[in-house]
């Protein structure tokens, strides 16, 4: 008898798939990825996609780019891990590097990006409590999504997700995204930090307002609140700018970071103001054993450094209307396709509601046309690729993605 899960029966005999002893929580497609080159993948049979999902805007620098690679090869045969109760000389010129990067003074590093938000709540939590503020109060926003760990789900505006895990941190109030009216609702004595996505990733690709950024900026210098900003999926070049904050004229006093820090290397980060830092964590209020290894922190530097030789920021500014006009053209084409949001290298495209149309069809079908998009929500398709992607990828994106609509 077949085990349990084992999709070996109905796929190709080259797709070996037995996760009987993996738990069971991924919506997965059934595709096993063997390697990648460029921005492309291929799967075990040997079927080459094209990528425009980067292992969820993980992969900013593509696949097998040998300065990284050979970078990290170095790092492992001189030093992987070292503990925090010392030094390590990529730590420190990692944080060096993604300070000066962020616009920010003082760097923690994390295993990911739910950690890292678990670490910028710590730090709106000791602010407040710094002040003399018990029970402080954070607003979050609806359909937001900073991670599944329990501090970062109770941020997290999707109750789906929430449900089972109540209860969850108490204090936690949820505003509308892009409604300033709907925070200033919310705020108490005891709000000690607003917290968002510059751009709404998983919720669906929607990218905060000019006026609501700025307004969110106005109210908690009014409240002596801390701004935090999400930019695990939008920051590192993928909007454009290194940080997409950078669009707004405003600074954070606290963002969070990950996925393509570490471009495949699982690494996150929270930065903090000068100020913030001197009046929140102290020694002994956090730590991570992992956080700020050389292995992770030498992917870090590089990353930092790659991005620079390239100029990988400058090039999204450079293809980003490339990019949204070819998605412009599907809306055009296509009636159940609405319109195309995002910044740079993360676009959605909305699929209209009444259509009845699922993104994760669309996805599957892309898929077999030898293209790898995401979904985000249940009816976006989102466009996260590789940073380096050139012209002639958005062009043959748009031929396997018109193949895969026209069989809807
Ligand atoms: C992916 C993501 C997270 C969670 O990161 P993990 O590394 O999966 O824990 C948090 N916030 C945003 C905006 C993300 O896109």
């Amino acid at each position: 008898m077949p085990a349990k899960n084992s999709l070996k029966s109905t796929k190709p005999s080259a797709l070996s798939v037995d996760e009987s002893a993996i738990l069971q929580v991924y919506a997965r497609m059934p595709i096993v990825f063997d390697r990648g080159e460029g921005v492309f993948l291929y799967d075990t049979a040997g079927k080459e996609y094209l990528d425009f999902g980067a292992g969820i805007a993980v992969n900013a620098l593509g696949y097998g780019n040998s300065t990284f690679t050979a970078a990290l090869k170095a790092q492992i045969d001189k030093l992987l891990h070292i503990s925090n109760l010392y030094y390590n000389a990529p730590a420190m010129e990692a944080a060096k590097k993604l300070a000066h990067a962020s616009g920010l003074e003082r760097v923690f590093f994390t295993n990911s990006g739910a950690e890292a938000c678990e670490g910028a709540i710590k730090v709106a939590k000791k602010y407040a409590y710094e002040k003399g503020i018990r029970g402080a109060q954070i607003i979050a926003m609806r359909n937001s999504f900073h991670g599944r760990t329990l501090g970062a789900l109770s941020v997290t505006g999707n109750s789906a997700y929430q449900k089972p895990f109540k209860p969850l941190l108490s204090g936690v109030k949820f505003a509308h995204f892009n409604d300033t009216h709907s925070v200033e609702k919310l705020i108490s004595e005891k709000t000690c930090a607003i917290m968002l996505e510059t751009i709404q990733g998983e919720g669906g690709v929607t990218p905060a307002s000019q006026s609501f950024l700025r307004d969110m900026r106005a109210l908690c210098d009014k409240h002596d609140l801390l701004l935090i900003l999400d930019e695990i999926q939008c920051g590192m070049g993928r909007s454009g700018k290194m940080f997409a904050y950078e669009h707004y004229g405003i600074k954070p006093d606290v963002i969070t970071t990950a996925k393509a820090l570490g471009c495949g290397v699982p690494v996150g980060a929270f930065v903090l103001s000068e100020k913030v830092a001197l009046q929140s964590l102290k020694p002994g209020d956090h730590g991570s054993t992992y956080g700020g290894n050389p292995f992770a922190c030498a992917a870090v530097s590089k990353v930092f450094d790659i991005f620079d030789e390239l100029g990988v920021v400058e090039h999204v500014a450079r293809l980003e209307s490339t990019l949204t006009k070819a998605l412009q053209t599907f809306c055009a084409r296509y009636d159940f396709l609405q319109e195309v949001r995002g910044k740079g290298f993360l676009q959605g495209v909305q699929i209209r509601k009444s259509s009845k149309i699922q993104a994760k069809d669309i996805v599957a079908l892309a898929a077999e046309e030898g293209l790898i998009i995401l979904s985000a929500s249940q009816n976006v398709l989102r466009f996260a690729p590789p940073l380096i992607i050139k012209e002639e990828h958005i062009a043959l994106m748009q031929e396997r993605l018109d193949r895969a609509l026209a069989r809807i």
